[in-house]
């Protein structure tokens, strides 16, 4: 099985719509969405029509957890918290409904799917460095752990008490314990403004990550159209 695993599409349908023309392109069987969905971008409603349409594992993240109530938007930063509020003023009561549905983590035979952290799904925290995956590493339930959160692409392998950082673009899940972060569709922050998201092959074991241009001009323009602060509209344009 090809599985597409995406995260943090943060309410970008042009960056979402680039990406399935790209998968169809490669030809995928399934689609794994570890979260974050709504919160920044202009199509947080449109977006989770595309992920109910066409994911068979959707989990919640830290935007979702906000916008249903289960975190204090005030531990959110400022451009987050002006994001959910908007959020919840054009989220359709189906797709609320559909959300309240989901958890903050999954297990399959092979993976477990976090959006931030695997010894704590939910909590927020970011795995930023090797430090932070070492301890991450430790906790987690299965050999493959994929994880979103920091919209920055990123693999780790601990072996024999070393984590070593390995090129997200392309690894084979061996011997050792893994984390595989696929970036951010809809806000990526690496400097590279194109949308990231991963295809993870089940029987090679095999991870490619992709990168795919969309009009990030248009996706800026909406933001600003829709009344949310600019900064989020300029940070697409550089990758921030
Ligand atoms: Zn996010």
């Amino acid at each position: 099985m090809r599985i597409a695993i995406i995260s943090d599409v943060h309410g970008n349908i042009h960056a979402l719509k680039a990406v399935e023309k790209r998968l169809s392109e490669i030809g995928v069987d399934d689609v794994w969405c570890l979260g974050d969905t709504v919160g920044y971008g202009a199509f947080p409603n449109q977006c989770i029509d595309w992920i109910r349409r066409n994911c068979s594992v959707v989990l919640l993240g830290n935007h979702e957890l906000a916008l249903l109530g289960f975190v204090d938007v005030s531990l959110l930063n400022d451009y987050a918290r002006k994001a959910i509020e908007w959020t919840k003023g054009v989220i359709t009561e189906e797709n609320l409904g559909f959300l309240k549905g989901l958890g903050v983590q999954h297990f399959t035979d092979c993976c477990q799917l976090v959006h931030d952290t695997p010894g704590s799904p939910g909590s927020m925290e970011y795995i930023l460095t090797k430090e932070d995956a070492y301890r991450a590493l430790l906790y987690q339930q299965r050999n493959l752990c994929f994880f979103g959160h920091t919209h920055i692409p990123a693999a780790y392998r601990l072996l024999s008490s070393t984590v070593d950082r390995l090129n997200v673009y392309s690894l084979s899940v061996d011997a050792g314990r893994y984390m595989i972060n696929p970036g951010s569709v809809g806000q990526p922050r690496d400097r590279d403004p194109r949308a990231a998201f991963g295809v993870f092959d089940t029987e090679f074991m095999r991870f490619v990550l992709y990168r795919v241009e969309y009009d990030t001009k248009t996706a800026a323009r909406e933001i600003l159209r829709a009344g949310l602060p600019d900064y989020l509209a300029a940070r697409l344009i550089l990758g921030v």
